[in-house]
């Protein structure tokens, strides 16, 4: 029996028709020796364009439609892969999620994965065709509808199969290939980093890293899938493996930075921080927003202050929302988080040294939050890139 690898292709490996013969070109040399399951994400900036064809036919574009808007993306990736791979005399089919079984809650847009029942997948790979899936999708089975696991939710679909499938590994392939010490576009001295565990990963993609789907990270240490993260073309090197059981014992270390470059602090008249967070999720739902990443939520001179972060589309949306509302208003200052990902966040070193490099470089902080694998300080959009760059020093070679 050949081993089984889920692969995954980023959108950006996958943006026009020669990336696309290229990836086949790939896939059909690496379908030699193993089943494949390949799992795609729309071409380009596709997913992009259709949430923007929506907004200029309607205000609140309601939720199940935009799933049935957006799944369409992928669904032109996977079509289209399958093709080049049957050109190159290699035997592909490809599926939807709903046809390859990812069955979901029925929650529309942030959809959750519940079960895998993926029987046609079974049955093709039994063939000995290669699959292609189209990512980031599945259908509920109470209400029957299609559904999408939320932006970038096809490193979740991959994970998700892996797991069915017990697969040797899940790789995900990108342009950008590896995992990173910092944003290279940001950071000019940003390395590569070769081994990870799923706690570190889990903490960077947590605090902006968009290397991965959060929830991807989150369901490969549930199920124990061995991730890769590397590039799409064909050079085999570098990459990041992720795995339990690094071979290390306690130090204190700084591995990583990661930062959410758009952070709203919204303000609620309001000392029961419960209503204030009630209230804002209704406000969402009647608007058909999705509700986004909560950041932080505190009381503060006799109301409820509330940090979140989310894709841009989702940032616009809750702008605009809360201009009209009385109940709640928005900081004028606009906030950044940065995040240094490390082992032995039990001791002062780390948030000591951060302390200092930015009060060395004037920066103002305005908080900072303390997890077991990080230190995050909020600071001034403005200061972002300068806190990246100069944090970036404490990331050892
Ligand atoms: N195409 C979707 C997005 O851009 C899903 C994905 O890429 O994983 O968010
Ligand atoms: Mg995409």
């Amino acid at each position: 029996m050949k081993p089984l690898i889920v692969q995954k292709y980023g959108g950006a490996t996958l943006a026009d028709p020669d990336k696309i013969k290229s990836v086949a070109t790939r896939v059909a040399a690496q379908a030699k020796d193993n089943s494949l399951i390949v799992v795609v994400s729309a071409m380009g900036k596709t997913t992009n364009s259709l949430i923007d064809l929506a907004q200029q036919v309607s205000h609140h574009p309601q939720r199940r439609e935009m799933d049935m808007l957006l799944t369409v993306g992928e669904r032109i990736s996977m079509s289209l892969v399958s093709m080049a791979l049957n050109d190159r005399g290699c035997p592909a089919i490809s599926f939807t999620g709903s046809q390859a079984g990812i069955f979901t809650d029925d929650s529309h847009v942030n959809a959750f994965i519940k079960d895998v029942k993926p029987l046609r997948v079974d049955e093709a790979l039994r063939n000995d065709k290669v699959v292609i899936l189209a990512g980031f999708q599945g259908v509920s089975p109470v209400t029957k509808e299609i559904t999408t696991l939320g932006r970038g939710g096809s490193d979740t679909s991959a994970v998700a199969m892996a797991a069915a499938f017990k697969a040797e590994r899940c790789e995900i392939l990108k342009d950008v290939p590896a995992v990173f010490t910092a944003d290279p576009r940001v950071a000019k001295n940003a390395r590569p980093i070769q081994e990870l565990n799923y706690d570190q990963l889990m903490d960077m993609t947590f605090w902006g890293a968009k290397v991965l789907h959060y929830r991807s990270v989150e369901l490969a240490k549930l199920r124990d899938v061995t991730l890769y993260i590397g590039p799409a073309s064909n050079k085999t090197s570098d990459g990041t493996l992720v795995k339990k059981g690094l071979n290390m014992f306690e130090s204190s270390k700084a591995l990583s930075l990661n930062s959410h470059e758009k952070v709203l602090n919204v303000i609620c008249k309001e000392t029961h921080a419960e209503k204030a967070l009630r209230h804002l999720q209704d406000l969402f739902a009647q608007n058909q927003i999705a509700f986004p990443q909560l950041l932080n939520c505190e009381i503060k001179n006799g109301s409820t202050e509330i940090l979140l972060t989310g894709p841009e589309e989702i940032m616009v949306a809750i702008k605009k929302e809360l201009q009209s509302q009385s109940s709640f208003s928005l900081s004028s200052t606009e906030f950044s988080t940065v995040t240094l990902t490390c082992t032995g966040s039990t001791s002062p070193e780390i948030p000591q040294q951060i302390l200092e490099k930015l009060s060395a470089h004037s920066i103002p902080l305005h908080r900072m939050m303390m997890s077991p694998m990080s230190t995050t300080v909020l600071i001034d959009s403005k200061d972002r890139t300068r806190t990246i760059e100069t944090l970036h020093t404490l990331i050892a070679v």
